[in-house]
């Protein structure tokens, strides 16, 4: 039997065919191509990217869709507004090593892939100078020392781009590394993958999470309850299932999720099979992002009302990243 299939994992395969064309994606959707407002040329590094299982929860026929607003190229990127600029989180200056940032003291990212398997218009790297990050392994040795020589840092956050992108391989020789720096305790995976390529959270990769001598903590990002459904719902009840503490941030998005009513629902979905609320993060402002944006009242006011509504838990601290602060600031 002869397939194409037979030398990627299925995952690997959806990655491969996720939509990179934005007419195309209208014609699935059945909407007008003039909803196309030549945004998508204007940002040929950052072009549209959405998953097929991403597309299947979103509703056919509705340009409002939180989901497609959250992935459609538009002409308000284009347009430079006054306090929005390439690196506002300054992630430059904290730069360590190729693909280690580390801004807090006990705990450092690297910026293990280059890419995603969507592209998030209001994303606060969108901007990120990916190219000169690692590649191989062997990349990876100038940060690794730098972690093995500062005994301060016991968390390591792999980040992106979405670190989930890489494959089995190279993710078990990743962390094989980090495994051996004694005073590393605990492995945190940020990634949208569960939420977007359900199908990446295979038996093998939780396996490795969970027989690694790091404590693993993965926190997913997703913004609408519409997210939760379906293969999606599923691969998450399946890792929490398995043991992987697990917890959820969100951005809060103009027109897309900043009313109490949605968020709520996405806090019920997500408790319900048991990923935590983790935060909710006021708009880094990111050049062309600007049409994103949700007034910092207006975010205080929505979390009053969830407050009402849920249990403590089920509430996101309400944050904000400031450049040169040694944490992120609370709001509410
Ligand atoms: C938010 C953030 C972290 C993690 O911070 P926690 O508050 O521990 O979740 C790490 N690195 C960067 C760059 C961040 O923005
Ligand atoms: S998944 Fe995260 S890093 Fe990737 S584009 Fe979306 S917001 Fe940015």
């Amino acid at each position: 039997m002869t397939s194409i299939a037979t030398h990627r994992d299925p995952w690997q395969q959806e990655l491969v065919s996720a939509l990179r064309d934005p007419a195309q994606l209208l014609r699935e959707l059945q909407l007008p191509q003039s909803l196309l407002d030549g945004a998508h040329a204007g940002s040929k590094s950052f072009q549209l990217l959405v998953t097929r299982s991403f597309l299947a929860r979103m509703r056919v026929g509705d340009a409002n869709d939180p989901l497609l607003r959250q992935i459609l190229p538009t002409k308000a990127e284009l347009e430079s507004t006054a306090g929005f600029n390439a690196d506002p989180l300054q992630e430059a200056a904290a730069r360590r090593a190729p693909g280690l940032v580390q801004k807090y003291g006990s705990r450092a990212l690297l910026i293990a892939a280059g890419s995603c398997a969507i592209n998030c218009r209001y994303c606060f790297r969108r901007e990120y100078p990916y190219d000169t990050e690692p590649r191989q392994l062997k990349d990876w040795e100038p940060a690794l020392n730098e972690i093995r020589a500062n005994t301060d840092i016991n968390e390591i956050i792999l980040s992106g781009g979405d670190p989930l992108v890489l494959n089995d391989d190279r993710l078990d020789a990743l962390l094989s590394q980090l495994e051996s720096i004694p005073h590393l305790k605990m492995l945190r995976v940020h990634s949208r993958l569960p939420i977007v390529l359900p199908s990446r959270l295979t038996r093998r990769l939780v396996e490795r999470l969970l027989e690694s001598r790091l404590q693993p903590v993965v926190v997913v990002h997703s913004n609408h309850p519409n997210e939760i459904e379906s293969d999606c719902r599923e691969a998450l009840s399946n890792l929490v299932r398995s043991g992987v503490p697990t917890l959820n941030q969100t951005v809060l998005l103009r027109n897309i999720n900043d009313d109490s009513n949605t968020l709520v629902q996405l806090s019920q979905r997500l408790i319900g099979i048991g990923v935590m609320p983790y935060y909710l993060h006021l708009l880094d402002h990111v050049s062309g992002t600007a049409h994103f944006e949700v007034e910092r009242e207006r975010g205080k006011q929505i979390i009053a009302e969830m407050r009402c509504e849920l249990p403590g838990y089920a509430v996101p601290r309400f944050v904000v990243e400031e450049p040169g602060l040694p944490h992120k600031t609370v709001i509410a």
